[in-house]
């Protein structure tokens, strides 16, 4: 049986420039040439349940049911790192029994069934939940339902009726061809899909200009096992708690958000990048603070990151500047900024920082969904990739930043790992910011320094004030950080098929 891919993404490989490769191999005493783990997982051949399966396909017909390992098995994890840890070293999650792709019309009678049977559901979009949501519970006879054919596709002047079946990149292309956006543009644009936009409350790079996906809905279709819940599409409507205020955030416990009525903007006419180099981290932060009006990208990368990026350029003329100009005005921590907006005139330059054009902040954005591949072939050297994000306001986000950076590297004194940690802003509002830290380990026991670095990470935000996520959602692995309270006014909106998993 050939291996299942537990790694994000469908494409193999990510260029690294020479200087990125020696830094990361003085930092984690590994040789780049050898790899030591193929991202693939051989799950256990545990057989399919035979007459639940028949059962299934009574309902969502035969080519719809999979009880084979392999997808048994993809369906039952996600992409946080405590689960590709556990799978990279031979400790396989719950696997869920059966997988269905119910149509529309299946999925009444399919919540039905499984009420009836006491069985749990998992709704699964695209699979890129970095936060455990989609683990099952031990002893739980457990079906995982994937949106792949809830495909509806409406287009209207201005708005769009979408199946949330629809993952990022297919659908902008699909609204592009109409001279439209959605306007949410995740990182995980090529494998996340509407449907989980809305459950794990996310967040698109240009948040800053289109808002986040709550922002984009006019109306939600949730579908649960005591029927449907449906907005009526109207430009806004006060009449009571909507479908998509309850669909928004509710990671798979209130029912199958089915589709949505997606506010959709005109293609920009064009863009406008510029990219600076501030003195540091802190400079930067108070310049997007004050900042007039906010452009649609306005990322901030402390000086680790802004470090790592030059050495992972492949513009030596630019770099050769951007160093010596750097050296010249005697920047203590210099930090990038890049800006990417559809108004030119929200674009100003930082004070006292050095202007470097607009190529950075273009590649940047050619570059911007295959980041995540260079984690991939960090975990394939048996490095342990990792992010946290929160947001703070403004009079809080340069504490927050200095202390999760010295908490890490307190716990790498303690507990003795090879690491960095970087960050940057990626989210600007007027009263605050997204903090977004990237970490790195690799030790003899991983599994114990990733709890204990996620755990301190994790606390300290609430120490601050901060939540435990600005965009990734709670889910299973944070959710022992989450308000008891809030977690109980939960539990009064779910449904029984999902609401006891996890
Ligand atoms: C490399 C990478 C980059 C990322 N970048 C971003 C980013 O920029 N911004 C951001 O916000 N997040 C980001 N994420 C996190 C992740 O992509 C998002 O949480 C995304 O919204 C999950 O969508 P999905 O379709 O993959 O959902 P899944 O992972 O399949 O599911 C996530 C949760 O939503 C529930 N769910 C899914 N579909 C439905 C549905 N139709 N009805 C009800 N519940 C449902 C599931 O049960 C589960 O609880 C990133 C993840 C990765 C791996």
């Amino acid at each position: 049986m050939p291996g299942v891919r537990v790694l994000y993404g469908s494409k193999d490989g990510y260029e690294l420039q020479i200087p990125a490769i020696n830094e990361i191999e003085s930092i984690f005493g590994i040789k780049w040439a050898e790899k030591i783990w193929d991202g693939l997982a051989n799950p256990p051949e545990v057989p399919g349940n035979i007459e639940l399966g028949k059962e299934l396909s009574e309902i969502v017909g035969n080519d719809n049911v999979f009880l084979d390992a392999s997808t048994r098995l993809k369906h039952s994890l996600g992409m946080s790192s405590p689960e590709i840890l556990g799978i990279r070293n031979g400790k396989f999650p719950v696997i869920v029994d059966a997988v269905v792709a119910p149509g529309y019309e299946d999925i009444i009678p399919l919540l039905a069934f499984l009420e009836s049977r006491k069985m749990h559901g998992i709704i699964y979009g695209g699979g890129t939940s970095v936060n455990g949501s989609l683990q099952s519970q031990k002893g739980a006879a457990t079906v995982s339902i994937s949106t792949e054919r809830l495909r509806k596709f409406q287009i209207s002047d201005s708005y769009a009726v979408i199946g949330t079946g629809w993952k990022g990149m297919e659908l902008e292309k699909k609204l592009n061809s109409s001279g439209y956006t959605m306007g949410h543009f995740p990182e995980s644009m090529e494998g996340s899909t509407l449907g989980g936009w809305i459950a794990t409350k996310a967040a698109g790079q240009e948040s800053n200009y289109y808002g986040s996906i709550e922002d984009r809905l006019l109306a939600v279709r949730i579908i649960r096992s005591d029927g449907d819940l449906a907005d009526t599409i109207s430009p806004r409507e006060s009449a009571g708690l909507m479908a998509k205020d309850i669909a928004t955030g509710s990671e798979g416990k209130f029912g199958i958000i089915t589709e949505a009525a997606v506010k959709l903007d005109s293609l920009p006419l064009k863009r406008y990048y510029r990219s600076f180099i501030v003195e540091n981290f802190e400079t930067g932060i108070a310049f997007l603070k004050n900042m007039k009006a906010i452009p649609a990208i306005s990322r901030l990368s402390d000086g680790m990151e802004t470090e790592f990026s030059m050495k992972n350029s492949r513009d030596s003329i630019g770099l050769k500047y951007v160093r010596k100009m750097v050296k010249i005005r005697k920047f203590s921590n210099p930090s990038l900024l890049i800006t990417i907006d559809n108004k030119q005139d929200r674009i100003t330059k930082p004070p006292g920082s050095i202007s470097i054009g607009s190529s950075p902040a273009k590649i940047w954005e050619r570059d911007r969904y295959d980041r995540p591949y260079l984690g991939n072939e960090l975990w394939m050297r048996g490095i342990v990739p990792d992010t946290l994000e929160t947001s703070a306001r403004w009079e809080n986000l340069v504490e927050l930043y200095h202390s999760t950076i010295s908490l890490f590297k307190t716990l790498q004194g303690e507990r003795k790992f090879h690491g960095f940690i970087m960050s940057h802003i990626s989210h600007v509002y007027p009263q605050g910011a997204c903090i977004y830290f990237t970490f790195a380990i690799k030790s003899n026991k991983e599994p114990d320094d990733l709890i204990a670095i996620r755990d301190a990470m994790l606390s300290n935000f609430i120490r601050m004030g901060s939540p435990v996520t600005h965009h990734h959602g709670p889910g299973n692995l944070m959710r022992k950080f989450v308000d008891s309270r809030k977690l109980q006014m939960q539990s009064l909106l779910g449904d029984p098929v999902f609401s006891e998993v996890g």
